[in-house]
């Protein structure tokens, strides 16, 4: 989709620290970590938000937490979080659908 950032990474507009490639998902550093382990997992299929996953895509969201359970794993993470912001309220600003992998350190719960 047009003007949109991770759009505009997935082709390569932007650059970004990638970190893993299929067919359908990426992965790539967050610019700006909250924990030593920061990635950011998206589907390549522009979708703005879990608001927008229905039964008909909702396969390429198991790709994403599985891409992100595989990461995890070969990064050595003992623990881990995955995060889906949806909607400003929660924190969302960037609006196609990304799975945060957190790891590196000791999560709080419950989060701010
Ligand atoms: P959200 O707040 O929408 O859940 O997460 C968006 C994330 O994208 C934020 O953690 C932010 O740091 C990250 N981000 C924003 N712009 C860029 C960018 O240009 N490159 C990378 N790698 N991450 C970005
Ligand atoms: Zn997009």
């Amino acid at each position: 989709m047009e003007n949109c950032l991770f759009c505009k990474i997935i082709k390569h507009e932007i650059p970004a620290e990638i970190i893993f490639e299929n067919e359908k998902v990426l992965a790539f550093k967050d610019i700006t970590p909250q924990a030593p382990v920061h990635i950011l997992v998206i589907p390549k299929e522009h979708i703005s938000s879990p608001e927008e996953i229905s039964e008909a895509n909702s396969a390429i969201a198991g790709e994403v937490i599985a891409a992100a359970a595989a990461i995890a794993k070969q990064q050595n993470l003992e623990g881990y979080r995955l995060v889906f912001n949806c909607n400003e309220i929660a924190g969302q600003t960037v609006f196609h659908l990304h799975c945060h992998l957190l790891g590196g350190r000791k999560m709080n719960w419950p989060p701010g």
